[in-house]
């Protein structure tokens, strides 16, 4: 038997406190979501790796560290509500549950929208809910959001996520060239509305698509 919880207590301290990442509440979300619960049982004893993974419908789960990294750029805080655009495996919802009040994540494959729903639903996450759509336009209704993360790479930071972004709010997303490297970059609204962004390096992820992305390919 693998022994899942030693496993994830590796990741947790080499792959992400040794990196930089000493938030404990966010070192603690990552020690409590199993994440060989979010791929399919074949890659199960993969899960703890540095790397991504494949998951259905042609997608990947992110490798942990870019999580942690995105969530700590993101400043995700107990009482927060948050936007994900990109929901996968649900692997990343789940990690900011243990943390925010309310996650609201956006996938555009049915397939995956299935899957995520029955898994968290199962693990007991109830304070996240993932939505069918297209995440490019944001989630208007659940807006405006404390912190808006995009676990996929479009060409430009699409202008409904800002608009759904509150005063004070973070977004962290990867911009650059399709099947390429990209910028991690953040931007933050200041109470007044203005627009400050920084980029955070390089990163690689698949790509946004819909209708403030790429098109789709097939
Ligand atoms: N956060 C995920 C990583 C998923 S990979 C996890 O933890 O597993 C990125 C996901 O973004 C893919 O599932 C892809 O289908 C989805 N995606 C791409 N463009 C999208 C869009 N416009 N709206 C919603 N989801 C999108």
């Amino acid at each position: 038997m693998t022994d899942f919880a030693k496993l994830r207590e590796r990741m947790v301290e080499r792959q992400i406190a040794a990196r930089g990442i000493r938030d404990p509440m966010l070192l603690d979300a990552f020690r409590q979501v199993p994440r060989e619960e979010f791929v399919a049982p074949a890659h199960a004893a993969q899960a703890y790796g540095d790397h991504p993974l494949p998951i259905e419908a042609g997608q990947t789960i992110s490798q942990p560290y870019i999580v942690a990294l995105m969530i700590e750029a993101a400043g995700i805080k107990p009482g927060d509500r948050v936007l994900e655009v990109g929901a996968g495996s649900g692997y990343a919802a789940a990690v900011m549950s243990q943390i925010a009040d309310q996650v609201i994540a956006v996938e555009r494959k049915p397939e995956l929208v299935a899957v995520a729903t029955e898994r968290l639903r199962r693990l007991g996450y109830d304070n996240v809910a993932i939505l069918e759509g297209d995440g490019t336009r944001g989630c208007p209704d659940g807006a405006p959001y404390d912190a808006i993360l995009a676990a996929a790479s479009g060409s430009h930071v699409p202008q409904p996520l800002v608009d759904q972004l509150a005063p004070g709010g973070r977004l962290v997303m990867p911009v650059g060239r399709q099947a390429w490297v990209q910028k991690l970059v953040k931007l933050t609204k200041l109470p007044d509305g203005e627009v400050e962004r920084e980029s955070l390096g390089e990163v690689r992820f698949v790509p946004l698509i819909g209708e403030e992305g790429w098109k789709d390919a097939g």
